[in-house]
């Protein structure tokens, strides 16, 4: 194993014997599969999964230009967060470092995983302060979390940046991309192969409309993704989403065609709110939502739900005072919340 990776890799995990199923050790067409107890007499769901999922991740490597083996699936991007903390970080011992505002799930996942969450601020243009984040780190820092395209801010970070970060700190970088198919600056995928430490994640349930599948991707040296294998639950991704995750990389042209009309949208979207009088400010987005700068976010978040309409109300969050964040929906949505934010008059 890649030896920067394994001194990272928390004790317990890399001695670990992992489960191991029949179908790990064969792969083929069996006369008979009599090895799983499952039951034999009615076809459909019968049968566990491949639990390496073999045929998503032809499609995945074939559409990112990676390998087989530099890709894990797990139950949304959420489990791919939770999976970082269990094989990298000692629960009391270890703390991660991440940039501040972003997405909620790194600190939760640390909390969980009785793990120190560090908090570095963005510069007031969102943009990052590396050396804060390298300050906020010491000997334990295993983990630094970056999103790009951020959540809620909306913006990407420089490729250029990003790979400099990444090549200067010893643990592990983990990019979530979850917005990256709204994103002109690209993706972190081709730099993995000189970047062992580092992680990229994405998800299928932004660009790729299929939220409700629950699948994210981690893309990685293949003995990152090996340690993962060893880690995760068996069968965790089920038949159905596998299937389907099929169907949906099959039409990826179609997908990506629509994140463009999206970005379109959002585009027509920031003009719109940016003549409402109740908007400050509508900061530029990488991604398929806005963060917007209200004279009353408060105020605002109320009176859109009780017409009815649902926005996100970010005011509480670090250099988010007043905002709240807007996912682009369709022209129609659009146009209600338009219309409903035109007749906001306030107390
Ligand atoms: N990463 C980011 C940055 C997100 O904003 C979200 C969802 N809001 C996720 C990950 C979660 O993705 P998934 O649905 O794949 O768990």
């Amino acid at each position: 194993m890649e030896s920067s990776v394994k001194r990272l890799v928390r004790p317990n995990i890399l001695s670990l014997q992992p489960y191991t199923c029949a179908r790990n050790e064969y792969s083929g067409e069996a006369r008979a599969w009599l090895d799983a107890n499952e039951n034999s007499m009615i076809d459909g769901l019968n049968r566990y999964p491949d639990p390496l999922q073999v045929e998503v991740k032809k499609r995945l490597a074939a559409l990112r230009g990676v390998g087989v083996g530099n890709i894990f699936l797990g139950v949304g991007s959420d489990e791919c967060i939770d999976i970082v903390y269990r094989t990298f970080c000692r629960p009391g011992i270890d703390n991660v470092v991440a940039i501040d505002p972003t997405y909620g799930m790194y600190s939760v996942c640390a909390a969980i995983n009785d793990v120190e969450y560090r908090p570095v601020r963005l510069r007031p243009d969102f943009s990052i302060d590396e050396e804060a984040l390298f300050a906020a780190m010491d000997e334990n820092t295993k983990v630094l979390w970056i999103c790009s395209p951020n959540n809620p801010t909306g913006n990407a970070f420089p490729v250029e940046q990003l790979r400099r970060i990444a090549s200067r700190f010893s643990g592990i970088t983990v990019i979530d991309e979850a917005y990256v198919d709204f994103s002109p600056l690209g993706s972190m995928v081709p730099e993995i192969p000189a970047l062992p430490r580092l992680i990229v994640m994405q998800t299928f349930s932004k660009a790729w409309a299929a939220a409700a599948m629950r699948l994210g991707i981690a893309y990685a040296h293949p003995c990152i993704i090996g340690i993962f294998n060893n880690v995760k639950y068996p069968y965790n991704i089920n038949i159905l989403t596998q299937r389907e995750a099929i169907r949906v990389l099959d039409s990826a042209d179609d997908v990506l065609r629509v994140a463009d009309c999206l970005v379109g949208e959002r585009e027509r979207l920031a003009r719109s709110l940016r003549a409402l009088p109740v908007v400050n400010k509508v900061y530029p987005s990488d991604a398929n939502f806005l963060l917007v700068a209200t004279t009353d976010a408060d105020g605002l978040y109320a009176y859109l739900r009780d017409k009815g309409v649902i926005v996100r109300n970010r005011t509480h969050v670090t250099l988010c005072a007043g905002c709240l964040r807007i996912t682009v929906g369709t022209p129609e949505e659009n146009t209600i919340l338009l219309d409903a934010l035109a007749s906001f008059h306030g107390e």
